[in-house]
């Protein structure tokens, strides 16, 4: 039986702790930090697990020292050490980066005021990260010939952290501990109905990949829908003193434009900053804030010709990019919460409201919601809620913060000794890609192990799969049994990031795209690689 049946047949008619509608970020480390607590726990997504905002982000983990210009010292200092928290917990996964800043004449401050900043921004996040420095135009030249500083006054370099894979794997990692832990977690299960029966909620869910309906029970239901929260709450009954409003924002992919391993960060001509990041071999150019009132969102015409206008003004390339050089786009809705009371959203500048997040614990209907929120502020959200979910009667072992984090330093170097003593990394001879041990370590934690033993019993499973795209063999053979890919769009988008990194067409073209989705769905797979480039199997 797989892994997600098995899933949904523990789910049928199963009685939980706690119910979890939502399998974003949120959702995901909700199921972790509780299953890891001891508690029952269900979890459910209508589609994919991070397929929808927490697919869409710029993948970093940051203080946001952008929002010191609102003046949100506190929430950049609790992000700041959430920041910390995270780059310290996942020391393979998470990476600081340093970020340059590059000011020209209409930049909004000047650069010894951005310096300050820097430095308070330093200060803020504990002088965990290297410390800022101050940049003329000319050394911002030579650190970055690709910045074109004719009109630059200066700049400023300072650190964060970004994700070295993808947000939704990042995402997946939270499910796949909670599964550990014993949580049942299923994607492509939808809430359909959810009522309170006494002390119990009822819920009513339909398997979206077969239409079957089944129902479970649980103490508390935990609602983690993100920008579908609101429609969720009312559907159920549940009355809020926050809502959700969204911000648009959307992410170019095109190839490496520098190759440092450094974002550079530009002020639009809106005054809005945005940034140019790394990606393996791409990079990534975002992101915008537009006010919209439909979270389904996607790239469009002018969406595309902003964001490359405002980055060919600011580099010195031998050809401006054009729309014939975006290897792949990303759309999303930021979930922002405002009172509902309130009148904020019409009063306010738009792009100040706070990236902050509230828990709402409903103590009369057992009920939890989470409004907004960041990635890089998940593991706040996982600890206040579980605090909320005792507070509503579900008793939980202490925190000892073992439902997060990479393996132990112990761990990892015997995975590297074994990884050495078998040459893992000279079976490799790809140019300009990293180590095989550091990847697959990153990817896959204590599961790496066995890919080891795979491919000593079978040298083929060391191989690429496909042209182009760092994935092995024996990461497939693993992934079919342990990552609950129900469509081949799983695989390529989410699990891994193929699709954000090679092109629709060469991906089409690719001979390895067959013996892919055969590993994966055995018999279903020309039904499935149809799906997926019909643009079904989740919105390619
Ligand atoms: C452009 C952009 C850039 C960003 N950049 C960053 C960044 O760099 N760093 C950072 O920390 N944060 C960033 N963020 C913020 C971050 O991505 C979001 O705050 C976060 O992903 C929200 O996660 P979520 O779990 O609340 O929502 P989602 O990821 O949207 O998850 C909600 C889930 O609920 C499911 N669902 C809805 N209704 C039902 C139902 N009835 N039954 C079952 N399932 C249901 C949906 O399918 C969905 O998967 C960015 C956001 C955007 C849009």
């Amino acid at each position: 039986m797989d892994l997600r049946t098995a899933s949904i047949d523990r789910i049928r008619n199963g009685t939980f702790d706690v119910f979890i509608v939502g399998g974003g970020i949120n959702g995901a480390v909700c199921a972790a930090a509780l299953a890891g607590r001891g508690a029952s726990v269900a979890l459910v997504d209508r589609g994919d697990f991070g397929a929808f905002t927490s697919q869409q982000s710029s993948n970093l983990v940051w203080g946001g020292f952008k929002y010191l210009e609102t003046y949100e010292v506190l929430l950049v200092r609790k992000l700041c050490m959430s920041r910390n928290r995270l780059i310290k917990a996942y020391p393979d996964n998470i990476k600081e980066i340093a970020f340059l800043a590059a000011l020209d004449e209409s930049s909004p401050f000047p650069p010894w005021l951005a310096a300050l900043g820097s430095f308070a921004y330093w200060a803020i996040g504990n002088f965990r990260t290297h410390r800022p420095r101050v940049l003329r135009a000319a050394k911002i030249k030579s650190v970055e010939p690709v910045i074109d500083i004719e009109d630059v006054r200066g700049g400023i370099e300072y650190y964060d952290a970004y994700l070295k894979d993808n947000d939704s794997r990042f995402v997946f990692g939270f499910i796949r501990s909670a599964l550990d832990v014993g949580a049942a977690a299923a994607n492509y299960v939808e809430l359909v109905e959810a009522h309170r029966d006494g002390s119990v909620w009822r819920m009513k869910l339909r398997d979206v990949e077969t239409g079957d309906e089944l129902s479970c029970t649980s103490r508390v239901l935990i609602n983690a829908t993100g920008p579908f929260i609101d429609g969720v709450n009312s559907q159920l009954g549940l009355r809020t003193e926050h809502r959700i409003v969204y911000s648009k924002g959307i992410h170019l992919i095109v190839p490496k434009i520098t190759q440092n391993e450094r974002v550079l960060a530009f002020f639009d001509d809106t005054q809005r900053l945005f940034y140019v990041i790394p990606m393996g071999a791409r990079s990534v150019i975002g992101t915008t804030d537009t006010r919209v009132a439909d979270p389904f969102t996607h790239v469009t015409e002018e969406d595309r010709g902003f964001l490359l206008g405002q980055i060919n003004a600011r580099l010195d390339l031998p050809q401006p990019l054009t729309a014939a050089d975006v290897i792949a786009e990303r759309s999303g809705v930021r979930p922002l919460v405002v009172s509902r009371d309130g009148d904020d959203q019409e009063h306010v500048d738009w792009t100040k409201l706070s990236r902050k997040h509230e828990i709402e614990v409903d103590e009369k209907d057992n009920a939890i919601s989470i409004f907004g929120g960041k990635l890089t502020d998940c593991l706040n959200v996982g600890e206040e809620v579980a605090a909320g979910v005792t507070r509503l009667g579900v008793p939980l072992e202490k925190d000892k913060g073992t439902w997060y984090g990479e393996p132990a330093r112990a761990t990892r170097d015997e995975f590297y000794r074994q990884a050495r003593l078998m040459k893992l990394d000279a079976m490799r001879h790809k140019r300009d890609v990293e180590p095989l041990t550091d990847r697959l370590w990153r990817r896959y934690g204590r599961r790496a192990f066995e890919m080891l033993d795979e491919i000593q019993r079978d040298p083929t499973m060391g191989k690429d799969i496909m042209d182009n795209a760092d994935y092995l063999r024996v990461e497939l053979h693993l992934a079919a049994g342990t990552e609950m890919i129900t469509k081949l769009e799983d695989f390529m988008r989410r699990r891994s990031k193929i699709s954000q990194v090679v092109s629709a067409e060469t991906i089409r073209a690719s001979a390895g795209i067959r013996e892919v989705a055969e590993m994966l769905f055995g018999a279903e797979a020309d039904a499935k690689i149809a799906e997926y480039f019909r643009g079904d199997g989740d919105g390619s």
